[in-house]
């Protein structure tokens, strides 16, 4: 098996075993990224010379004797919105194409202690605003899977970073689906926590009640290994939750007996391709030979999401994104005539169309007179959401779902049509809205091979429930193992 073919678990035990080192298998990576990434575009800044450094850090210590950390030495390539020291952070916005943080975010923190090499920064929807890392100031990532279509987003660099078998472990981040809608389309494993189960400190903001980082692997093992490699309370987020991180890299082995399975009726509807349909239907089959359960629910407000959503994440991003002045942050304008003129130019120039969009719509909503008609609305409709899995969630164990409607679509296909692209995420923004823990796992391939997810639900910090789920299937079948 090569490296970069093998599954974050199989490296490790070989790294264990002393049969490869970090520097091999770092270099395997770097290599398959210089090989690769020319057409991929997954990465916007690889430090060969940084990475294999760290990798010899760890080959070192494994050499005293020294216990190494969780990751033992495996990279992790990081989306570009995620604060490392000394590494450019551009959230892929030529408004920070020159932000260089000083300081490390707390999941950078956490991976540095498990002993994890830093391999690259991805590409990624500027500012993570976007389904198809299109929005990007610099680059468009494409999928691995075919070349001229979409890896997804806003997390693409991060998903074709793994498909591509660049990196066998990666982090995202997920708003509104950004971190399960492409791992669906480029057949990987992806995950976003429960909202505070991981700390947001020196996470460029997009949409603070929503906003949660998450993992990437090529299998679920790889997923439960990451997250437990970075989840848990932090005092510099105030809305991280102190909450037992278990040990997911142990239990997600275990099977769960008489597990009951959720199919809300709303998500099984037109504009649901019928190949994706299909594979999920029988991914629920696999559960089915497993003794599990599957009851109808219903999502009776799930039909109000992506209009919820729409309102909430830009409200929030132009509170946010106030932040970017040409003052305090980023880029700013070389001519102006005043002060006001100086804000003007400088976020006229530093921000991409979609960012704009964002922008106004959120300004909008929040403007005296349309405040409450727009958003005190959105806010309480939001509620209605939560409500709805409450009560789902005293029927069933899990949720199961498709996590995109359609296969991976193409380059240029939706950017012209603003709605087309916000509803690629229709089965995923409730989970953000509502606060739940989600992944996506790969449950089939179309006939012309694009990959296609499987999303599984759950109630908050019930990640562990997730893993365990989601490797049941896993074990059965070997979409996981398919590679572009
Ligand atoms: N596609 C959604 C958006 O554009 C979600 C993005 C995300 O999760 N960061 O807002």
């Amino acid at each position: 098996m090569s490296i970069s073919g093998a599954t974050s678990d199989e490296l490790l035990q070989r790294l264990d075993r002393g049969d490869l080192t970090s520097v091999q298998v770092t270099t395997a990576y770097l290599d398959q990224i210089a090989a690769r990434d020319g057409q991929i575009q997954a990465f916007l800044h690889v430090d060969r010379d940084r990475a294999l450094a760290q990798a010899q850090v760890v080959d070192d210590k494994r050499k005293r004797g020294e216990k190494v950390g969780l990751l033992g030495g495996l990279p992790v390539a990081v989306k570009d919105v995620i604060c490392s020291q000394g590494e450019p952070a551009t959230c892929a916005s030529r408004m920070l194409e020159k932000f260089v943080p000083p300081y490390d975010a707390h999941v950078i923190t956490r991976l540095k202690a498990a002993d994890a090499v830093l391999i690259g920064r991805t590409n990624m929807d500027e500012f993570a605003m976007g389904s198809s890392t299109e929005n990007s100031a610099f680059k468009t990532t494409r999928n691995p899977w075919d070349l001229e279509r979409t890896p997804g987003g806003s997390s693409g660099g991060s998903a074709a970073a793994v498909a591509g078998g660049m990196a066998p472990l990666a982090l995202g981040s997920d708003t509104g689906g950004s971190i399960r809608q492409p791992a669906g389309l480029c057949g990987v494993v992806g995950m976003k926590p429960t909202y505070g189960r991981i700390s947001r400190y020196g996470l460029v903001a997009y949409a603070s009640s929503l906003d949660q980082i998450g993992p990437f692997a090529n299998d679920v093992a790889g997923a439960a290994l990451l997250l437990e490699a970075i989840a848990g309370h932090d005092p510099r987020d105030s809305t991280s939750v102190g909450v037992d991180v278990p040990a997911y890299s142990r239990t997600v082995q275990e099977p769960l007996a008489g597990l009951r399975i959720g199919i809300a009726k709303e998500h099984f509807v037109s504009g649901l391709d019928a190949e994706v349909e299909q594979s999920v239907r029988k991914a629920l089959d696999v559960y089915k030979s497993l003794g599990a359960e599957i009851k109808e629910i219903s999502l009776p407000h799930s039909k109000y999401a992506v209009a919820v959503y729409y309102i909430v994440a830009p409200s929030e991003a132009s509170s946010n994104l106030a932040r970017y002045d040409g003052v305090h942050y980023g880029h700013r304008a070389s001519q102006f005539h005043n002060m006001i003129d100086m804000y003007c130019a400088s976020r006229a120039e530093g921000f991409g169309s979609e960012v704009k969009r964002r922008i106004m719509l959120g300004t909008y909503a929040l403007s005296a007179g349309y405040y409450d008609a727009y958003y005190l609305k959105a806010l309480k409709v939001r509620r209605l959401i939560r409500n709805d899995f409450d009560a789902a969630f005293k029927e069933v164990d899990v949720i199961a779902s498709p996590v995109n409607p359609t296969p991976a679509f193409k380059i240029g296909e939706l950017i012209d049509d603003p709605l087309a692209m916000y509803l690629s995420d229709i089965y995923t923004i409730s989970a953000n809205l509502a606060g739940l823990p989600g992944i996506s796992v790969p449950a089939g391939l179309t006939k012309s091979r694009l990959p296609i997810g499987l999303q599984l639900l759950a109630p908050p910090f019930e990640e562990e429930r997730l893993f365990r789920t989601a490797r049941m299937f896993e074990r059965e079948t070997d979409w996981h193992r398919q590679r572009p």
